[in-house]
């Protein structure tokens, strides 16, 4: 039965590898190092990579018998925002990925599902999955500008950092009850 049509690879796109340099005899290494433009939406709400900024592949592609095996480095600048005090966070992440690509009609292509193990199309592989779920797992889902973050006062929003320790809200609330008594006794 026909597989149904997949969305065809764009050889130019930064993270589609084209491995037609590389033999397709088990053992047969190439590597590839690079730096390509991010791909939109890389990370998660708080924090991510930023669209366009530089992504550093140093890639080896291994040719195994039913595919060929990508394994490396992926590293990059993260930028978001603190989750206490929505302070601007900038980082770096340095995350390592190793996924199988099947041949196109291999026995690995007939008999695993997709999400098992990657397809190649031709001699294109899509990198995006692999680099965006490796990326992805290694942001922190409450980004923070550092770890002892005391966030921002309840009360007026000023940074606790940039305010005296005996900061307190106190002498404003007692004027306010001062105006609410002052009020109740107009009544
Ligand atoms: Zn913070
Ligand atoms: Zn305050």
């Amino acid at each position: 039965m026909p597989k149904p049509s997949q969305t065809h690879l764009d050889p130019r796109s930064p993270l589609v590898l084209d491995t037609r340099e590389l033999p397709r005899r088990p053992g047969a290494m190439r590597t590839v190092s690079r730096v390509v433009a991010a791909p939109v939406d890389l990370g998660v709400e708080m924090i991510g990579v930023p669209e366009g900024s530089d992504l550093s592949l140093d890639l080896r592609l291994e040719s195994v018998s039913e595919g060929v095996l990508v394994s490396g480095a992926v590293s990059g600048t993260v930028t978001g925002e603190c989750g206490r005090c929505l302070r601007a966070i900038t980082d770096s992440f340095d995350v390592t990925i190793q996924e199988l690509y099947a041949y196109e009609h291999s026995t690995t292509d007939e008999t695993t599902e997709e999400d098992e193990v990657g397809r190649m199309q031709g001699d294109l592989i899509d990198l995006e999955p692999a680099v965006r779920d490796a990326v992805v797992l290694t942001l922190p889902t409450n980004p923070l500008c550092r770890p002892d973050c005391p966030g921002l006062c309840p009360d007026c929003g000023a940074h606790f950092d940039e305010l005296p320790a005996d900061h307190s809200h106190e002498l404003a609330d007692s004027r306010w009850a001062a105006l609410r008594n002052l009020s109740n006794s107009e009544e």
